[in-house]
């Protein structure tokens, strides 16, 4: 699992805005650090330290 979050977890979190499904992108395979791609509306959350940060004002727009 990339960004080694769980199953689990991915199964039970959505997008706070838009409660969209959340998919796990790798950004930086050098660190392993990523973000939490919203299917729906498109915002991307950070994950630092392996925490999931659902928060709108922490998230990159999409282009
Ligand atoms: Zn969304």
């Amino acid at each position: 699992m990339p960004l080694n979050l769980s199953e689990e977890l991915l199964a039970i979190i959505v997008c706070p805005d838009c409660h969209g499904d959340l998919v796990p992108v790798e950004t930086d395979p050098a660190t392993g650090a990523g973000e939490l791609v919203c299917q729906s509306c498109g915002l991307a959350y950070p994950v630092r330290d392996d925490i999931p940060v659902l928060l709108v004002d922490e998230a990159r727009r999409p282009d």
